[in-house]
């Protein structure tokens, strides 16, 4: 036996027996089943998780982490009937038939690229609104937490609060020959899990619909007390409202849509964005929007009641109007109720100017 995948074994446990690396004494061996198989697999590869080795010595991790790699290997080889088969009948698997999880693990001490095989029972797929899907991997040391990975594109799924601190860690489906399913995942998470939850998307009645000059706009509060929220603009080819934020993060979308049936609000709950502080103040009633004498729209906007003072705003293609003193921007917002009013983001750092009417 001279594949790699047996080399591996030798160096990692000093025998190519697959059975002995995963636990399987010769007794069991003869009426193995999945679940026994599967049993044991979890018991070998809990025992050298890289998580449970996190404080050990870089090179006692590098020798579990080859360990855990070479179990996964060895359940790879006997949870799969073919590749099963061959190995009972030849005791060897060669490397046509099999590619390891070693294949991309980098030498010496430097950090090495973990591959995990998440069974069935370890994670749930997802359905969102959107038509997408996400997937749940549990925490393998609390079953209550898991990970929230979206769908990357190309059968690529990317960890969500990874993603936002910009570590890729990516999963993606795979199936065996017998039709089950599993989940492969890659690179170890730099995220914290988050707590399990029920539904992928929700109706919730906390929002509040806009129209501003960008076109409709939502804001889906984040929590009763409204400090945070998240910023939707809708997208009319997909008669849909779209999370800003999120969009401008990884380029996914987190939907909004609104039920036309029931009126309600159906939201996917897993952002790739973090709510943004809400400022509900700074709304000003008083404002006018007129022209420059070049013909741009420009607004005024009154810093007292009497009108005797104001800010004054100019328009910017991609920013909207900006304090031409300060250069905060604002915006006009008008609520579905048909109130219009001139939305600020941060408070001026400049005074306000005499108004002059002219
Ligand atoms: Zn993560
Ligand atoms: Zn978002
Ligand atoms: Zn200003």
């Amino acid at each position: 036996m001279s594949s790699a995948i047996s080399k591996r074994c030798l160096e990692a446990f000093q025998t190519d027996d697959l059975y002995t690396i995963i636990g399987i004494t010769a007794e069991e061996k003869d009426d193995l089943t999945d679940a026994k198989l599967k049993k044991a697999y979890h018991r070998k590869s809990m025992e050298w998780h890289p998580d449970r080795h996190a404080d050990k010595h870089p090179e006692e991790r590098v020798v579990a982490t080859r360990k855990f790699q070479v179990v996964a290997d060895a359940y790879r080889i006997l949870g799969d009937p073919k590749m099963k088969a061959i190995y009972d009948a030849e005791g060897l698997v060669d490397d046509d038939n099999f590619v390891g999880s070693n294949d991309e693990v980098v030498n010496g001490q430097e950090e090495v690229p973990l591959y995990y095989i998440i069974e069935a029972d370890g994670y749930e797929l997802r359905q969102r609104i959107s038509g997408t899907t996400a997937i749940l991997v549990f925490d393998f040391k609390d079953p209550s937490k898991c990970y929230h990975f979206h769908h990357h594109g190309k059968g690529v799924y990317y960890c969500t609060k990874c993603q936002r601190e910009k570590h890729n860690c990516n999963a993606s489906v795979g199936e065996k020959s017998n039709g089950e399913q599993y989940i492969k995942m890659k690179n170890d998470h730099v995220c914290e899990p988050i707590d399990y939850y029920d539904d992928e998307t929700v109706t919730i009645t906390n929002f509040e619909e806009y129209k501003s000059e960008n076109g409709q706009e939502l804001f889906i509060f984040d929590g009763d007390d409204r400090t945070n929220f998240y910023q939707y603009y809708y997208l009319k080819t997909k008669n849909c409202y779209i999370c800003s934020r999120c969009q401008n993060n990884g380029g996914k979308m987190t939907q909004a849509i609104i039920n036309p049936k029931t009126g309600e609000l159906e939201v996917e709950t897993f952002h790739q964005c973090e709510p943004q502080p809400y400022i509900p103040k700074i709304r000003e009633p008083n404002f006018l929007m007129s022209k420059t004498k070049r013909g741009n729209p420009q607004i005024v906007v009154f810093a007292d009641k009497s009108k005797k003072n104001c800010y004054k705003f100019r328009w910017h293609k991609r920013s909207g109007f900006l304090c031409v003193k300060c250069s905060i921007t604002g915006r006009i917002l008008k609520q579905s109720k048909g109130k219009k009013f001139f939305q600020l983001y941060k408070q001026h750092k400049c005074d306000p100017v005499p108004y002059k009417s002219s």
